[in-house]
């Protein structure tokens, strides 16, 4: 089919603007709009038909003519962007789908083999006037705020790009869990047995970090992500657990992560403490997550009985190095699957004594059961200290004093 006589198909279905009628050959020629392309089509067709011309009016069937609109979105956008703080922008469109479905439907019936999306059109004309008004830059890779123009209800939604940031926290009290833990018997709700908090425990790591850092962004939430987890009842000691922060929605980017620091730590002090390392991204969340990084423990082992110092110094030399088989502990059992693992002892020696007690360094693979280690588990965890030295032992408190951070390991 010649281009006229598409042409003059398409000005057969009905009222149309010239916007949509150019945008049926927008992948056409270069350095022309839409509305460009579509007046040239409305012209060359009335001359080779000999017939009057006449411009669009009324209302095009296709857009309703939604492109006359072009600057009131993009001060709709405007006015939803201010008071963030942003570089870049992108503009995105959720088109309703009769409409959609209008064009799709002629591109199918003539067989349009250069047709443009309105969505497409929009988005691009919409971003040149939003440039226009707020000086900022269309970025289509990674933009900071991405701008939804929902056609259908005349509103503008934002998604505001989260932003990361890496440090170590310390844990300096026991009973904190990572992170938020919810209520178990009201899921969030609220209920008399959490007093209306919706959690188990009133503080977190996460929240101690993440209050004092959403309030600094703006943001609507921050979440930790940590390289491993302690138990709740351990210490973070040495030089801190690696996390990473993330802001939910930030409306400020350009925050003073020393200042921040120092707020942080002022609003937890003697809880949990943190030092900031930088910026981080989405990516290394992912690689953090993924990291299997070895851990050192210090422990308190009580042994029934007692033992000589030498005596437990052997055991210890026989630990170092040995490939622990552990079958899944009775204490988890309940919530893990029931099956053997192998992980390694990387080192294990003692640090002190005190009143009988004893104080072990030990370092670890990641996913070794340490307090398993000590006890043997009745005979799950093999081997184990308590089979070594054949008396019990037990783990009294147990503290993370190391995580190893990002390629701190060949
Ligand atoms: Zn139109
Ligand atoms: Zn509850």
């Amino acid at each position: 089919m010649e281009l006229e006589e598409q042409v003059g198909r398409i000005l057969a279905y009905g009222e149309i603007c010239d916007h949509c009628l150019g945008r049926f050959f927008g992948k056409r020629s270069f350095g022309l709009t839409n509305a460009e392309r579509g007046h040239g089509l409305r012209v060359a067709y009335v001359i080779r038909e000999n017939i009057p011309f006449r411009p669009h009016e009324g209302t095009c069937w296709i857009c309703h003519d939604l492109f006359i609109d072009v600057g009131v979105w993009a001060e709709r956008v405007a006015k939803a962007v201010s008071g963030i703080e942003y570089a870049t922008f992108l503009i995105g469109t959720r088109v309703p789908p009769l409409m959609a479905e209008s064009e799709e439907l002629v591109w199918s019936e003539l067989d349009l083999p250069d047709p443009e999306p309105i969505k497409s059109e929009i988005n691009r004309e919409v971003g040149k006037a939003v440039a226009s008004i707020t000086r900022k830059a269309a970025d289509l890779a990674r933009p900071e705020v991405v701008a939804i123009l929902v056609l259908g209800e005349g509103i503008v939604e934002l998604e505001i790009a989260p932003l990361y940031f890496r440090g170590r926290y310390r844990k300096l009290e026991r009973g904190i869990p990572q992170t938020r833990w919810p209520c178990r018997k009201c899921h969030g709700a609220g209920c008399e047995r959490c007093s209306f908090t919706g959690k188990m425990y009133a503080d977190s790591v996460e929240e101690l970090i993440g209050r004092t850092t959403a309030v600094a962004f703006q943001a609507e939430d921050a979440v930790l992500h940590g390289a491993g987890r302690e138990d709740i009842d351990a210490l973070m000691l040495g030089t801190g657990r690696p996390f990473i922060m993330e802001l939910v929605a930030p409306r400020r980017r350009t925050v003073d992560l020393t200042a921040l620091e120092e707020a942080v730590n002022a609003v937890a002090a003697g809880r949990v403490e943190i030092a900031i390392e930088g910026w981080s991204t989405r990516k290394a969340v992912e690689t953090l997550k993924s990291e299997k990084p070895h851990k050192k423990y210090r422990i308190s082992v009580e042994i029934e009985g007692g033992i000589a110092r030498k005596e437990l110094e052997e055991a210890l030399d026989r630990l170092r190095g040995a490939v622990i088989s552990q079958q899944t502990p009775a204490r988890v059992i309940h919530r893990r699957a029931d099956r053997i693992r192998e992980r390694r002892v990387i080192d294990a020696r003692v640090a002190g004594q005190e009143d009988g007690m004893f104080f072990l360094d030990v370092v670890g693979e990641a996913g070794l059961y340490v307090k398993e280690l000590v006890s043997g588990d009745s005979g799950r965890t093999r081997p184990s200290l308590t089979g070594l030295i054949g008396r019990s032992a037990r783990v009294i408190r147990l503290d993370v004093l190391e995580v190893e951070g990002s390629g701190e390991r060949e």
